[in-house]
């Protein structure tokens, strides 16, 4: 047994030992120098977010919000019930133009499970009218795996298939980066897409090989910077709510002279 002067002193010593490291810290960080970039940045803007996440923040253009499909072309050919738009005999497309965004849009196949393959729930979300993340009833439902629900068409599957089941509401949240092109037509930069399907990242910043198409393989070509947005119609009674967009841009600091 230890007696209780040991005791003491072991307990002097420890005490000793942890105050050396914190003045050994403080000293450290005493010599410690700041560094500063030196560039000058614009004060980030405020933007009140929406109620939950899948609600508009304030600087959202909301696209649809239960009402009416007044933003859009086609509109007399879907039908708008309880908050609800649904395709009935052909697409959607913007009456405004948009080039890199962020987008959200709710969607749903339909209840009564008919077709199959790419027959089965079929609609997308054409960035730019050109560039497809496509819709589609991915649960019990085979086709080729860069069609399915969630595939950049024909250019690459979803990471994995988070969908859920016929009738349910479903997300996308897309952030996308529009392609820039020289005067002459060459690709100064290709598209980027991110896309999270029900909360679940399935495209990390993908680079889009060009336009998607049924019959012909990817390519791009020239465009303006900003192009409507549109919602394809493919036979089936794809449902919508909760769409809006914002036009991101990144934030510019000025650097030192
Ligand atoms: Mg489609």
């Amino acid at each position: 047994m230890m007696s209780k002067r040991v005791v003491l002193w072991a307990v002097g010593a420890a005490c000793a030992a942890a105050a050396a490291v914190w003045s050994m810290n403080a000293c450290a960080g005493g010599l410690q120098k700041e560094y500063k970039s030196g560039i000058v940045w614009p004060e980030p803007k405020l933007v009140a977010p929406g109620k939950s996440d899948s609600d508009p923040p304030a600087d959202a253009i909301v696209l649809f919000g239960g009402q009416d499909l007044s933003k859009w072309e086609g509109g007399e050919n879907w039908d708008i019930k309880d908050g609800v738009a649904t395709a009935k005999k052909s697409g959607l497309t913007t009456k405004e133009a948009f080039g890199d965004c962020q987008l959200h849009v709710e969607f749903a196949t339909p209840e009564k499970v008919e077709g199959k393959g790419q027959g089965r729930g079929n609609s997308g979300v054409y960035l730019m009218g050109k560039y497809e993340v496509q819709i589609l009833d991915s649960i019990d439902n085979p086709t080729y795996f860069d069609g399915q629900c969630a595939a950049i068409y024909k250019q690459s599957p979803p990471m994995v298939n988070a969908s859920r089941g016929p009738g349910q509401w479903q997300s996308y949240d897309i952030v996308f980066t529009a392609p820039r092109f020289a005067a002459d037509g060459k690709v100064e930069k290709p598209a980027y897409v991110t896309v999270i399907h029900n909360g679940v990242l399935v495209h990390n910043h993908f680079q889009l090989l060009g336009g998607t198409f049924y019959d012909r393989p990817a390519a791009y070509e020239k465009h303006a910077d900003r192009l409507p947005l549109q919602l394809q119609f493919h036979g089936n009674p794809v449902k919508f709510r909760n769409i809006w967009i914002r036009e991101i841009k990144p934030i510019e600091g000025k650097k030192p002279e």
